[in-house]
């Protein structure tokens, strides 16, 4: 097919023939109209010109993007068509500037414009909403200039930079004799012949003084580097591409090799290194989605480099919308890095618009939908790769089951926790431990500590060991608040094992040695009334109440939460965070063992020496404080502890 049209071209761009053109006035002269804007472009145009609309740079973006839309035109209608018009020149975009002249010219091969398509693309507004709305914006009301980008400026941007845009153009018919459009922005713009160019269009920017800056290499190569990197047609500047990376995204995972996934990585994420794991998928309904999301290797965030910033960037067919969205994806997810690609958005959608758009939500659920079912299959084939994934972005997990509701129950699933069943530095899930849970059993029991040892040598688990319960450790800070955000799993209730009204089932595998224990305890109720009563007293305002324990078999006592809402842990974090003092807390209850030999030996004590059994008293409390996790008043213990062991050296 190539011949004959090449025999074609080559009569077009014959130098007699534009010189036969040129050296007819009267015919060019008489080709030449001025015309008027449409009403709304002349608006628009007002507004773009002089309002102080602040990402100028756009303008950029938007005549690249017209200009790989007009090749990507081409390339449908040159499938289509019998025969177009220089069918061998290739496809791509030309930039070129010119500091001195002030300069910035923007070159496609795609399918061009002749002088009709010239008069109705560039002198009116196509867009029926865009129409809409600037025909209502009132001259004076310019609060809404930012809602500009929502309606679809595109080509009129360039007027934001240049005082004057030519526009010269031919059109891939073979008919056509190509045209130059001009115009200053004001009310009119003129099109003149133009003959003896080449396939495709040519937009020259004559920069204002003040838009000086979009005439230098190193902004231009910038921008594009910014907002048009994945446009699939070479953008070459000096001759050379710039644009190097492809848009794998939009391929099919078949296509895009373990390099190029990775390349892109690393590109995207700034990375220098592979990445844990990716998720490439497209949809069709319902809505036209492709993505392509990477799972760094290293959390920055926890390595004390502050809050990151989301690392997932927007397009509308491989044209960048918005860099780093905050809006694509939920905050907890901004560990993730990669696209999302989406053709049913308006390509010019502003920051604001993105916000509230209906449609942005609607990606935003299908995504993060799509994303935890990911993890979850991840968990499941390859466990390895999740722990991993789980040691390094749990915390995002955990923030997602605490702060966003509508994703509560499905990130929930993705939690994983170490449990008096699993070894050390091993997890489960809480679904795991629902499935171990033995009959009788209906909550799922957990206790903050500040390690496994010191969770399993404290207090709070005697009571679930001597019943054979198991119990999750939860040894982050932030841990109870996803539990008590979380409330439960499966249906079974999720309860701090610090709570004061636990309702445990009865022993599981109780022994002789546990039978007798129980008798002892029972015996020994009626004087453990004076004892916790006098107990409550010398600790005055610090306890709520002082109890005799059902649960404690080895140590002494331990600090319940009566209300059961708030577990130590939190306190803690709270109290930290100035949020309230124990007061606001509820106060705490302080439960004994009365049948271990400390306890046991107190109601003695305060018989034969008042001042040092109180003293006891006070350790005890502030002993169990400091298994809770809670800060206790250092120099009072400390001073405390010297007086009863001076008595223990028989002062
Ligand atoms: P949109 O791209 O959203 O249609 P624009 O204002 O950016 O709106 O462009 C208006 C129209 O002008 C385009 O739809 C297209 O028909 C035409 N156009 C703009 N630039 C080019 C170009 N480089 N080549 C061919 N046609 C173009
Ligand atoms: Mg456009």
């Amino acid at each position: 097919m190539g011949l004959g049209r090449k025999h074609k071209r080559l009569q077009h761009h014959n130098e007699s023939t534009s010189e036969r053109e040129k050296m007819s006035p009267q015919k060019t002269a008489s080709q030449t109209e001025t015309k008027e804007f449409q009403a709304e472009v002349k608006k628009m145009l007002d507004i773009v010109i002089h309002s102080l609309y602040t990402e100028k740079e756009i303008f950029l973006r938007e005549l690249i993007s017209n200009a790989a839309d007009a090749l990507e035109k081409f390339r449908h209608q040159s499938v289509m068509e019998e025969e177009v018009f220089d069918s061998h020149v290739p496809l791509e975009i030309g930039i070129e500037f010119d500091e001195k002249a002030n300069t910035l010219t923007i070159t496609d091969t795609g399918i061009g414009m002749d002088r009709g398509e010239l008069e109705a693309n560039l002198g009116t507004i196509a867009h029926s909403g865009s129409k809409t709305f600037f025909s209502k914006l009132s001259e004076t009301d310019r609060k809404e200039v930012n809602l500009i980008g929502q309606f679809g400026v595109g080509f009129y941007a360039a007027f934001m930079v240049a005082k004057k845009v030519s526009v010269k153009s031919r059109s891939f018919r073979l008919d056509d004799m190509g045209h130059e459009w001009i115009s200053d922005g004001g009310g009119t713009f003129t099109i003149a012949m133009c003959p003896g160019i080449r396939r495709g269009t040519s937009i020259v920017l004559e920069l204002t003084d003040e838009a000086k800056e979009y005439a230098d290499e190193q902004t231009i190569r910038r921008i594009i580097k910014q907002y048009s990197n994945f446009v699939p047609f070479p953008i070459k500047l000096k001759g050379e591409p710039i644009n190097t990376v492809q848009a794998i995204w939009t391929l099919g995972k078949s296509e895009v090799t373990e390099e190029a996934y990775t390349e892109f990585y690393k590109f995207i994420a700034n990375a220098y290194d592979e990445p844990l794991a990716r998720l490439h998928f497209s949809a069709d309904a319902p809505l036209a989605i492709k993505t392509l999301l990477f799972i760094p290797k290293e959390n920055f965030e926890s390595m004390g480099f502050g809050r990151m910033d989301p690392g997932v960037n927007l397009y509308c067919q491989r044209v960048l919308i918005e860099q780093h969205s905050k809006t694509i994806l939920p905050e907890w997810l901004r560990f993730l890095r990669g696209v999302i690609d989406s053709e049913d958005l308006p390509l010019n959608i502003s920051r604001q618009a993105l916000q509230d758009s209906a449609l942005v939500a609607k990606i935003n659920k299908v995504v993060t939908k799509r994303l935890l079912k990911f993890l979850e299959e991840l968990a499941r084939s390859e466990p390895e790769k999740y722990t991993e994934f789980w040691k390094n972005f749990g915390m995002f997990i955990k923030e997602g089951v605490i702060s966003d509701y509508a994703y509560r129950e499905e990130a929930a699933k993705l939690l994983r926790f170490e449990s008096s069943k699993t070894e050390a530095g091993i997890f489960t899930s809480l679904a795991e431990y629902v499935e171990r849970m033995p009959e009788g059993q209906k909550e799922i029991f957990y206790i903050n500590g500040p390690s496994r040892e010191a969770i399993e040598n404290g207090p709070y688990i005697e009571a679930f060991k001597k019943r054979n319960l198991e119990v999750i450790y939860t040894l982050e800070p932030i841990d109870d608040f996803a539990m008590s955000h979380l409330g439960a799993f499966a249906e079974k209730k999720l309860v701090s094992a610090d709570r004061g009204d636990l309702d445990l089932p009865e022993a599981v595998t109780e022994t002789e040695a546990d039978k007798e224990k129980g008798q002892s305890e029972a015996m020994a109720a009626p004087d453990s009334v004076a004892l916790t009563t006098w107990m409550k007293e010398v600790l005055g305002e610090q306890v709520k109440e002082v109890i005799a324990s059902k649960r404690l078999t080895d140590s002494p006592a331990m600090v319940v939460n009566p209300d059961g809402f708030v577990t130590s842990s939190m306190e803690r974090i709270m109290r930290a965070s100035g949020q309230g003092g124990l007061q606001q807390f509820g106060g705490k209850n302080l439960e004994i063992n009365t049948s271990h030999p400390l306890i046991k030996g107190l109601a003695g004590l305060k018989e034969k020496d008042g001042e040092v059994a109180q003293s006891v008293v006070e350790q005890i409390f502030d002993n169990a404080m400091i298994q809770a996790g809670l800060m206790v008043e250092p120099r009072n213990m400390v001073a405390r502890s010297y007086k009863i062991l001076e008595r223990l050296v028989g002062k």
